[in-house]
């Protein structure tokens, strides 16, 4: 991981995108899923899964959702009730927060890809384990490598977390662009957090014109 201090409050990025490592050459896995071309293809190779507990308790797989060619992907910390119901992740009270986060910033759900670190909804939304986190992560890797985001925006400590493999806090994550595997990364609070604690909508909204904002000049590059 590589990471670079905001330095100018108004121009968060712009100046300071850390240099782009080359993507890692090393094959995620030799399982057959692996070699999925689409979205789809990985989705029904691995909704089956069962190498962690999480797959007996699940209603649904949660896969992910929206542009398979998405330049802006959301990652989430797994589903919770509503997801594993329906099989969606972010479709309960924090992703209709998470859609008019999306709308403050003029993208529509559809425009970006949405997914979680888990797939599998842990019992009594506990946090994920580490061991499940790592057993799961494989699969987000390559969903990063089919959709090929120009941006990652982590809701969450947990999801930073786990795909940066940091230990900072919220307060010290936030403004920075921090690189996973060659893509920008991005850090906010997660929408849950917001519903409990209002006070957390400024400084996301904030986050959130950063993001817009590295998208658009990355796009434009
Ligand atoms: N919280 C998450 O982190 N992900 C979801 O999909 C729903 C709630």
């Amino acid at each position: 991981m590589t990471d670079t201090k905001k330095q100018i409050p108004d121009e968060p990025m712009l100046f300071d995108l850390p240099p782009t490592p080359a993507p890692s050459s090393t094959p995620i896995t030799t399982e057959r899923w692996g070699a999925s071309a689409s979205l789809d293809e990985l989705n029904s190779l691995i909704c089956e899964c069962q190498k962690c507990a999480l797959g007996a308790t699940r209603t649904k797989f949660v896969f992910g959702v929206g542009n398979p060619n998405a330049t802006l992907m959301l990652i989430g910390e797994a589903p919770g009730a509503d997801e594993d119901a329906q099989g969606e992740p972010f479709v309960g009270r924090a992703g209709q927060l998470l859609n008019k986060i999306l709308e403050a910033i003029h993208f529509k759900r559809s425009d970006v890809y949405i997914c979680n670190i888990l797939k599998c909804r842990p019992p009594n939304n506990r946090k994920p384990t580490p061991e499940e986190s790592e057993l799961c992560k494989p699969y987000l890797k390559k969903q990063i490598e089919l959709v090929k985001p120009k941006v990652i925006l982590c809701l969450g400590l947990t999801a930073a977390e786990n795909l940066l493999g940091t230990h900072e806090s919220m307060s010290r994550l936030r403004g920075r662009v921090m690189n996973y595997e060659g893509v920008p990364v991005m850090v906010t609070y997660h929408p849950a957090a917001l519903l409990r604690n209002p006070n957390w909508k400024r400084p996301t909204w904030e986050d959130v014109q950063a993001v817009r904002k590295l998208h658009d000049d990355l796009l434009q590059r």
